[in-house]
């Protein structure tokens, strides 16, 4: 046999010659493993040359979603350094997490070794839906769930949990297990047949209503208890109502405490539901009491603060900071009094999407979940982890555990008192701006977490007591509404500046709370937003937002 002549080679072997160099090479070439971090080193400094004074890269501009409606799935190939180049274009306009005048919602900028885990499991593509196909990812995980499970108070030796799609997949997770648990683990198999209920506070996260639609109780069986004032289920209302369906034979399947709710931080009194459940559960002598899960997803983290000497303060933060931390840690210090309990290290970890945990007290709950591994054979020959029988997913990223398990190394408890301690007491400082004004109401002012919700208000009405009014007084609806649509105008002329590279950006919620009136729920109250994790956040971002609230509010004036 005499090897091919180049002449006769066929033509798509040519082709899969040049494809080749679109992969990173299997065995090692310098050359080829050059060229390969130089296109990715050549596209960081392109996306770099996008960065300003503007917490955004580039310009954003109106995406014209008409024009994309023509794509069509193209014929040709383009090269490696076409497609490098198109993707820095994809990054115009992206908001800079890091930036100290960014103040947008719960995104916090990512650690550099959580970056690189990603981009570990962006090569090597681990797929941890069992050890075999994913080595020490899966280990990563495993050990991620021991070392959370220490940090929050759980038994590492009992707990167990897994990673999964965001902090509503970990809501599912919780939801799931008390649904089979009050059905007696016959759902997974049988369905659900009766109505079983779900719990959760006015203000906890919207996903609980995919998660009643999605796991099938539907959204008729979320029962919403209201809130105080602080933004925390009423536990009168959660007594009555669990009253109301003991006495009625119902099935309360879940009760969801959140713990850091996403507009306000608000705190669920995990501790006083736990013993709630208990008593009446003793009292109506339930065999199945309601699990409950806490939806800790943002506040997790303040965990760390549990062995924090706070007397002594080493870190040296301000006495407001301490305060506000002490403050939240009453509530979220012992979040091992849940049976469950979410964790987004994508949120307050510092972590890139999707990083999210779910961790149960007692590991046995799980094979509530699991299938019959017969039904999956060719994947269970060998290896000896196997989340795959009782996870969500088949496939499961492992980027997010290793980032996870990146950063608790990277920064361990200190690093995390740090960041979060220093987002806290900008946070207070900012309120201590804003509170000079009379004209500038905090909404959340006894919600001491990194988030700072508040209202302006026109001249001549005095904040506090206008406040007051408009979340009780079926009188001050009007008044409600046009404020409502006053702040929207002060957040636009803001965001405005911002995209000028003049100011900051700040997000805007349309409903931090309803107005409430008697037993009625009033109109939406909504609130510009302040939501701080940078650490490049410092005074002179802080006075910024005050100062330019002010003057927007001038200009608004002078343009009337
Ligand atoms: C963000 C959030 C969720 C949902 O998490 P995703 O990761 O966005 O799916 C659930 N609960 C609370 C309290 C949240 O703030």
């Amino acid at each position: 046999m005499t090897p091919r002549s180049p002449a006769n080679t066929p033509p798509y072997l040519r082709f899969l010659q040049q494809l080749k160099t679109c992969f990173p090479v299997p065995v090692s070439e310098p050359v080829m493993d050059g060229y390969f971090v130089h296109t990715v080193s050549r596209f960081l400094d392109r996306v770099d040359d996008l960065k300003s004074a503007a917490p955004l890269l580039g310009q954003s501009r109106q995406a014209h979603y008409q024009n994309s409606l023509g794509e069509g799935f193209p014929e040709e190939t383009q090269t490696v350094e076409e497609v490098t180049k198109l993707l820095t274009e994809y990054c115009q306009g992206m908001p800079i997490w890091a930036h100290p005048n960014s103040q947008v919602n719960v995104v916090p900028p990512t650690t550099i070794p959580s970056i690189t885990a990603f981009v570990a499991a962006a090569i090597y593509n681990p797929n941890i839906i069992w050890d075999e196909y994913s080595a020490r990812f899966a280990e990563a995980e495993i050990q991620t769930v021991s070392m959370a499970s220490d940090l929050i108070g759980y038994d590492p030796q009992r707990s167990g949990g897994v990673f999964t799609f965001s902090g509503t997949g970990t809501n599912f997770y919780g939801c799931k297990l008390g649904i089979e648990k009050a059905l007696g683990g016959r759902a997974m198999q049988e369905g659900i047949r009766e109505d079983v209920k779900i719990v959760s506070s006015a203000v906890s996260h919207y996903s609980r209503l995919n998660v009643s639609g999605w796991l099938g109780v539907g959204m008729k069986n979320l029962v919403t208890i209201p809130t105080n004032s602080d933004n925390d289920m009423s536990l009168p209302l959660l007594e009555d109502y669990l009253r109301r369906a003991f006495d009625a034979g119902e099935k309360v399947g879940v009760i969801i405490a959140t713990m850091g709710t996403t507009d306000a931080f608000g705190l669920d009194d995990l501790g006083a539901i736990v013993r709630l459940r208990d008593r009446l559960a003793q009292e109506y002598g339930l065999k199945q009491p309601p699990h409950i899960h806490a939806d800790a997803v943002i506040g997790w983290v303040w965990s760390v603060f549990r062995d924090y000497d706070f007397a002594a303060n080493p870190l040296g933060f301000r006495n407001r900071t301490l305060k506000a931390l002490q403050h939240s840690l009453g509530r979220l210090g012992d979040l091992a009094q849940a049976d469950s309990l979410g964790i987004d290290f994508h949120k307050t970890g510092y972590a890139p999407y999707l990083s999210s945990l779910f961790l149960v007290k007692d590991r046995r709950d799980l094979s509530l979940l699991s299938r019959h591994p017969e039904e999956m054979p060719y994947l269970y020959q060998f290896g000896s982890y196997h989340p795959g029988i009782y996870t969500l997913e088949c496939s499961r990223p492992g980027s997010g555990a290793l980032a996870a398990f990146a950063n608790i190394r990277l920064l361990g408890k200190q690093g995390y008192r740090v960041l979060i301690g220093h987002a806290v007491e900008m946070a207070e400082m900012l309120r201590e701006r804003l509170e000079a004004h009379p004209f500038i109401q905090v909404v959340n002012d006894r919600n001491f977490g990194p988030v700072t919700l508040f209202r302006v208000y026109p001249p001549g009405v005095e904040a506090q007591a206008e406040f007051r009014r408009e979340v009780k007084d079926p009188a001050y609806r009007e008044q409600l509404e046009a404020h409502n649509f006053f702040n929207r105008r002060i957040f636009q002329l803001i965001h405005d500046r911002a995209m000028r590279g003049e100011g900051v950006l700040l997000s805007w919620t349309d409903a931090c709370r309803h107005a409430q009136y008697g037993k009625d729920e009033g109109p939406p109250i909504a609130a510009l937003k302040s939501f701080i994790l940078s650490p490049w956040t410092d005074l002179a971002a802080v006075d910024m937002v005050a100062r330019q609230v002010v003057e927007v509010r001038n200009q608004m004036e002078s343009e009337r």
